[in-house]
């Protein structure tokens, strides 16, 4: 008997693996704690309601509940016990129970389990420099990026709710939830300054070569880009009025600060579960982690990659959708294994689609690889083919073995970029450059040259 299923946390990991429990023991009882008011929405859609691609049906409609996949209501419809605005503030694994707190009541409860799962997710990074005025009266315009809460109180500071509406916007970060949120404030009129402390933007995600493409791209749409600029404070009473940088004062009416997450691990910790060395939940590949039944899916979690064979931290949606849907197997009597990722992330800055996957050279030389790349200049279509785009990609294979290792492409075309997922495929497979070069690609004039950029690199690499 599966007895009483506790997930705290209600969003990509946790619902995900509330609906596998219940389908697989509909018998099992299972409950949601979430602290805040939305469960299951699409965090990923957040930059894209602020630039305006998303928008509610109607005129009376909030555009940010658009990303909202399903209710408390319609959850509890399907027999999972939902509960929002309650928060676990403390956990007892040996006596099986969680303290919540109701925060609309202001009340506290002891509730057991018979089977938990940690599905907290991410908190934004918050610097020191960050840590505006006083936690009572935070410094207006200030603003990160997680959950609809922070989308909504971005949007009330473009509404001038601190008076009037900002003009200039500073990001601070150029990872992709920076570059998603400058082009975001960039549609809405406001001019965009980006500060970047490394030496490119998304440093953390493409070789030199394309981080320089995607750079070029911001700076032809007219965002200021400033990278190696390290930012020390902020400037204003009451409101923003500007960032301290190593590099000067930068005018600034709105700040986005982006410059990473950390993970949610202290339940994970009072549970008496192990941390990974890289500072989220460990956990085997059943979900489970290292106090007995007790699960940790999504955001918070390492997982295992399958390139290299290491444990990481890559945070990402189809991740945390994955993981909870093997705890919730799990939890609920069943038997199901997380295969693991390979480091596929795709998105894009203005009209430039980018995408990777496995590792970039730094990467593979960083962990003692012998890799080698090659870079091939083509089009995405037929050359011939009127609407052709340039495309280019960069592919990474092991020296000798010639092992694939990775590859990264951009694109004006954002779709074009979505030929990542074969390399992502072969890589899952442990595949060779000679399996790419032989793999039958589809083509057609509209799609792809008959030879598509694909096996053009891997011809090179050959
Ligand atoms: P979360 O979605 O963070 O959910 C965790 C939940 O746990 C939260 O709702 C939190 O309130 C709750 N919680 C935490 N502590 C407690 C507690 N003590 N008690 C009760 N509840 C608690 N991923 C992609 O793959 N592609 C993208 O394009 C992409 N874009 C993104 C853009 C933005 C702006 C952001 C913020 C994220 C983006 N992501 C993207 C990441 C993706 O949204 C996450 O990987 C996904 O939401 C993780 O789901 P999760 O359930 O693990 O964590």
């Amino acid at each position: 008997k599966t007895g009483r299923i506790v997930i705290i946390g209600g969003v990509a990991a946790g619902m995900s693996a509330a609906s596998r429990a219940k389908r697989f023991d509909p018998g099992a009882e299972v409950v949601v704690f979430e602290r805040g008011e939305y469960i299951s929405y699409g965090a990923c859609g957040l930059p894209y309601v602020i630039g305006g691609d998303v928008t509610a049906d109607s005129a009376e409609g909030d555009d940010f509940e658009r990303l909202v996949a399903r209710t408390p209501e319609q959850m509890r419809g399907r027999g999972i016990g939902v509960r929002t605005n309650h928060e676990v503030t403390g956990l007892d694994a040996k006596a099986g129970t969680v303290t919540v707190l109701n925060r609309a009541a202001g009340r506290t409860s002891t509730e057991p389990f018979d089977r938990l799962l940690i599905a907290t997710g991410v908190s934004a990074v918050r610097p020191d420099w960050a840590q505006t005025q006083s936690a009572q009266t935070p410094l207006g315009g200030v603003h990160v990026l997680r959950d609809i809460p922070d989308g909504q109180a971005i949007e009330a500071s473009l509404q001038g709710a601190n008076g009037k509406p900002p003009k200039r916007a500073c990001i601070v970060g150029g990872g992709y939830i920076g570059l998603e949120m400058a082009e975001a404030l960039h549609a809405r009129g406001l001019s965009v300054i980006l500060l970047e402390k490394g030496l490119e933007v998304a440093g953390r995600m493409l070789d030199k070569q394309l981080q320089r493409r995607v750079r070029a791209e911001l700076e032809a749409k007219g965002i200021e880009v400033r990278c190696g600029t390290a930012v020390e404070g902020l400037t204003g009473t009451g409101h923003v009025t500007g960032v301290q940088t190593s590099g000067g004062l930068v005018r600034a009416d709105l700040v986005i600060v982006a410059v990473g997450v950390k993970p949610n691990t202290a339940l994970a910790k009072a549970a008496g579960a192990r941390l990974g060395k890289t500072g989220a939940v460990a956990v085997n590949l059943r979900q489970e982690t290292s106090a007995a039944g007790i699960y940790a899916a999504g955001d918070n979690t390492e997982s295992l990659h399958r390139v290299t064979r290491r444990k990481v931290h890559i945070p990402l949606g189809l991740t945390a959708n994955r993981m909870g849907r093997v705890a919730g197997v799990n939890m609920a009597g069943g038997d199901a294994t997380f295969p693991g990722i390979v480091g596929t992330a795709i998105f894009k800055v203005f009209d430039l689609g980018v995408a990777r996957t496995g590792l970039t050279q730094a990467e593979a030389e960083a962990l003692g690889l012998k890799a080698v790349s090659v870079d091939v200049d083509s089009t995405d279509h037929a050359g011939y083919y009127n609407d052709s785009r340039p495309i280019h990609v960069r592919l990474t294979a092991e020296v000798g073995s010639g092992r694939l290792l990775g590859t990264q492409l951009v694109s004006p075309r954002h779709i074009s970029v979505k030929r990542v997922d074969v390399v992502a495929a072969l890589l899952h497979r442990r595949s060779t450059v000679q399996h790419l070069f032989d793999t039958d690609l589809a083509y057609a004039p509209p799609f792809s040259g008959v030879w598509d950029v694909l096996l053009v690199a891997a011809d090179k690499l050959n």
